[in-house]
């Protein structure tokens, strides 16, 4: 099939080039000239694992390619995709400016009869309908388009693992041939199909965010508990997930939920149901736990130190989950602001998502070339993110590093014995904290 998919980020360049993997024909436009440009030259302006080879391969065999025109993008297409971002306004409402703008130019652009106009993207329900609107806003034949909501359940750092591996596909559509063709599409996947309602397609998306939020919310609550009860979250989760009913998935206790789905879906949700006069409470705490969660290590730091000022930090990881270099409502984001505001000097690293950082924190904070740069001769060393680079690191060689040893770690990396071998302070979440007495120190090494 012709297929188009505006707007080229995690979720459209994914899509666009797992279906051109299977054969279909596929162009994807973006607003973004600069985007566009490293595109056609068969650069990934982002980092997603497998994604810079099969950009190549399907680029290669003519199966996909990149525009920034509508009437391109349009001309052929039976199907259209549309994967804009749908940011957080500040009331916490889902921005819909830009789903908008590009259903309004499709409404111009595309010509052919009965073609599928598709949102991926994650909207309030309700707007599947508005998109109907908005295509006829420039056009009079907005009659013969369908419309058809298919939300997207991609995860960044394994997207494309997803999208051949998913556990559903969702199809909303009142159109029963729409609905048909949608699923001979993606049929090649081999991931099963669920045909449902408009709204209710929408309605999905939104309460499998939130309940997998709930889920993290939930652990680091016990964890919470666990630290002051002396309880070890992770053999508790372990037992929890055992039991089939719970499942083990998502019971990691952390630093809580970032990324650019969980906080501002969640948000979206509470935002729609005070819209129908009806509070949300548990998604409300849900919100809640995680905004304090998420800055949960400079709590124990100023515990620590009483004071902070003056000394020195390194942080591990900076992405919000490792495999992406996606930084956007990370909890590593909150921490930097409120160590600067502290009076910490901070030195970061991140095995992919410096430049985004840089980006964010310019000349705030210093940026070590690597890990090992961020740890040396440093007073407290936190870790944000668990890549697979720090997790094999051995707290020996941090603890040599460091000018006084104790390390807070957010993503529970290393073992409690490893950390009492060590002799470092091991400060981590809802497990004993490992302290040693007398304080070690060593003498400034510059
Ligand atoms: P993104 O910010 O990475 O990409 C959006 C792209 O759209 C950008 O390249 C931007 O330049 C382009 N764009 C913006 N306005 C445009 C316009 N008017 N015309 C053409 N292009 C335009 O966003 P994303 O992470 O891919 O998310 C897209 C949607 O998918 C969001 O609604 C998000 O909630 C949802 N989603 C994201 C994920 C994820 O893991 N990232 C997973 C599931 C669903």
């Amino acid at each position: 099939m012709n297929v188009s998919v505006i707007g080229a980020g995690y979720v459209g360049l994914v899509t666009g080039a797992c279906l051109a993997e299977i054969g279909h024909h596929v162009i994807c436009l973006d607003a973004n000239k600069e985007k566009v440009k490293r595109l056609k030259k068969g650069e990934s302006p982002i980092y997603e694992p497998g994604l810079d080879k099969l950009l190549k391969k399907t680029n290669q065999s003519g199966h996909l390619s990149f525009t920034t025109e509508y009437p391109v993008a349009c001309k052929k297409a039976e199907v259209i995709i549309i994967a804009v971002g749908t940011p957080s306004r500040p009331d916490g409402s889902a921005d819909l400016s830009a789903l908008q703008d590009v259903a309004e130019k499709i409404g111009s652009h595309a010509r052919d009869n009965g073609t599928i106009v598709v949102t991926k993207s994650t909207v309030p329900v309700g707007t599947n309908r508005k998109v109907q609107s908005w295509l006829a806003t420039h056009s009079s034949s907005a009659a013969r388009f369908k419309i058809a909501s298919n939300p997207e359940f991609l995860r960044e750092g394994s997207a494309i693992h997803d999208t051949f591996n998913g556990d559903r596909i969702v199809i909303g559509t009142d159109d029963e041939e729409s609905a048909m063709r949608l699923e001979t599409l993606v049929a090649p996947f081999g991931v099963p199909v669920l045909h449902t309602s408009i709204e209710s397609a929408e309605m999905i998306k939104y309460s499998s965010n939130a309940f997998l939020a709930t889920k993290i919310s939930f652990i680091n609550e016990i964890a919470n508990l666990c630290e002051k009860l002396g309880a070890n979250v992770e053999d508790v989760a372990r037992g929890m997930g055992m039991d089939q009913r719970i499942g083990s998935s998502f019971l990691q206790a952390g630093i809580g939920y970032g990324g650019s789905c969980f906080p501002k879906d969640t948000n979206a949700l509470v935002q729609m149901a005070g819209e129908m006069e009806h509070e949300f409470e548990l998604l409300e705490s849900v919100i809640h736990v995680n905004a304090k969660q998420q800055v949960k290590l400079v709590k124990m730091a100023k515990q620590h130190f009483k004071d902070l000022k003056g000394k020195r930090a390194g942080i591990l990881g900076l992405s919000f989950k490792p495999n992406t270099d996606d930084i956007r409502e990370a909890a590593s984001m909150e921490m930097i602001k409120q160590l600067l505001t502290e009076g910490v000097h901070l030195t970061v690293y991140d095995p992919v998502a410096m430049e985004n950082t840089r980006s964010v924190h310019g000349s705030s904070v210093s940026f070590a070339d690597n890990c090992f740069e961020a740890i040396e001769d440093q007073d407290m060393l936190f870790i944000a993110t668990e890549w697979e680079e720090f997790k094999v690191l051995r707290l020996k060689t941090i603890s040599k590093l460091m000018k006084t040893p104790i390390l807070f770690d957010g993503r529970n990396c290393f073992s409690l014995e490893e950390a009492k071998e060590a002799r470092i302070h091991y400060y981590s979440i809802g497990r004993p904290a490992v302290t040693h007495t007398p304080a070690m120190k060593k003498p400034h090494s510059w």
